[in-house]
């Protein structure tokens, strides 16, 4: 394509949380002019669970997005979404972010994800006094915000605190109005968590360089990786394995499907399910 194809275009971006300083430079190498769409986006789910999350990442950046088009009236619109956890077996937090795109007038959906493992989080429980300058440390404490909740019924809950007197005078209180407990936690919003950041702008970059790239056949913009086929023959036994043979490319809108080059070396006979049951 050429890249003249979103110049002077505007797209809304869904945020309440500063991600345009992170998502406006890389679409901005495309020419596309990205303004805020100050919707209400914790209505989405937080990560405090006290607005439970119920879609998918996609399905819930989707919905901001269109929710951020129709506020400001545009046909481009912008939205991103972060998934925080444990994956798999380690004991590792992943920090998955997504940016989507949709455009109404070419008729087409984009996601891009980016994968951290950096990402500084920490929980903790007082039952008295207050915490420890170790654990301030490990929650990256003031420079990431914190949130603090009382055991109290109703939950008291104060969030986005990124100051030593203020986190003492809130944790003091919760001990003035009887609370037994007093849970501090890392506060994941983009803007009070900056080790989310970068994460979230390189998952911005690699959906701008693949909405460079348009389908050979209908040549809508967003060309790039689908799918993997796995195969590759076990070095031992010859057996097709589960590792990668090829990635598979496509398009965004239409059904063009192509396989890239065939990886042929002898796979590792570790992913052999003859050789490593
Ligand atoms: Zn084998
Ligand atoms: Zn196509």
């Amino acid at each position: 394509m050429t890249p003249a194809r979103y110049t002077g275009k505007k797209a809304s971006l869904a945020t309440m949380h500063g991600k345009l300083e992170l998502i406006s430079p890389s679409m901005s190498t495309l020419g596309l002019d990205v303004f805020p769409s100050p919707i209400d986006t914790d209505v989405f789910g937080t990560f405090t669970g006290d607005v439970a999350r119920r879609a998918s990442p996609f399905e819930t950046a989707l919905a901001k997005a269109r929710d951020g088009m129709r506020a400001a009236s545009t046909t481009l619109g912008l939205a991103s979404e972060g998934s925080i956890g444990v994956q798999g077996f380690l004991p590792i937090v992943a920090d998955v972010e997504t940016v989507i795109f949709v455009d109404d007038d070419e008729g087409f959906v984009l996601a891009e994800t980016a994968v951290s493992h950096h990402i500084v989080t920490h929980s903790w429980t007082l039952s008295q006094g207050l915490p420890l300058e170790a654990d301030l440390e490990r929650a990256g404490f003031p420079n990431h915000g914190l949130i603090v909740r009382s055991d109290r019924k109703p939950v008291d809950i104060t969030k986005g605190i990124h100051d030593h007197k203020e986190l003492n005078r809130v944790i003091e209180h919760c001990w003035e109005m009887g609370a037994t407990q007093v849970t501090v936690e890392s506060d994941l919003r983009a803007h009070h968590c900056p080790s989310r950041r970068p994460t979230i702008a390189e998952a911005a970059r690699k959906l701008a360089n693949r909405l460079l790239n348009s389908c050979p056949s209908c040549d809508c913009p967003g060309w790039g990786l689908v799918d993997i086929v796995r195969g590759r023959e076990c070095a031992q036994c010859a057996l097709p394995t589960q590792a990668k043979l090829a990635d598979v490319f496509g398009c965004s809108r239409c059904s063009a499907r192509e396989t890239g080059a065939l990886n042929t070396e002898p796979a590792d006979p570790s992913t052999c399910e003859r050789c490593n049951p």
